[in-house]
């Protein structure tokens, strides 16, 4: 078994900068800056013939590509407490499109339909009963940061969970069409 996701990785220079976010609330576990990335789908464990299902099924994939903007933070709560930390991208029509076909083509090839809602991000933090005087300054602080992201391609990854961080691997890499 292999477990999957389908993402967007950021570029290095974005890495940095978010990575250099890294600082402030106690009781969180930052995302390690080589692992920021947006989930455009999550797959989960599959097996090997399905992988390779999904790989043919991504690669057949036609989008066009286009410029991802980033910028404001949020969180999800659970069980109402601040438990993700997130940068925000912006719900695009081109992103939302794309992300609909990974769906359609995944749903294809047998997987069962993600029924939650698209709420695109970037995970920055998890955290554990953080205080919020020190979540709310770290708001403050960086909901004013913003840039843009041209994204020509769409990745595979697998997401290989251990004792400590994930490690993500870069299954394939998929283009997306010349913007015209
Ligand atoms: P960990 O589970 O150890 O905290 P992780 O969540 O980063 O690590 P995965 O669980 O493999 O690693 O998830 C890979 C990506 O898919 C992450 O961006 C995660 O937020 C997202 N993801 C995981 N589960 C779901 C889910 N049920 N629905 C939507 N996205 C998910
Ligand atoms: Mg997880």
């Amino acid at each position: 078994m292999i477990r999957l996701f389908v993402g967007i990785p950021l570029p290095p220079s974005l890495r940095r900068q978010l990575g250099s976010f890294a600082a402030g609330i106690p009781n969180a576990r930052w995302t390690p800056e080589e692992n920021l990335h947006l989930t455009l789908r999550f797959i989960g464990e599959v097996d090997e013939t399905t992988a390779g299902a999904v790989h043919d099924a991504l690669a057949e994939l036609q989008a066009p590509a286009f410029t991802m903007t980033v910028g404001g933070c949020g969180t999800f709560e659970g069980g109402r407490r601040p438990v993700t930390l997130w940068l925000g991208v912006e719900r695009q029509p081109a992103l939302v499109r794309l992300r609909d076909k990974v769906e359609s083509a995944l749903v294809r090839v047998g997987l069962p339909a993600e029924s939650r809602r698209f709420q695109p991000h970037i995970t920055l933090a998890r955290m554990k009963d953080p205080p919020l005087p020190k979540l709310h300054a770290f708001v403050a602080g960086h909901n004013l940061f913003h840039d843009s992201v041209p994204v020509t391609s769409f990745v595979l990854f697998s997401s290989h969970l251990g004792r400590g961080e994930p490690i993500y691997t870069a299954e394939a890499e998929y283009p997306l069409t010349a913007d015209s």
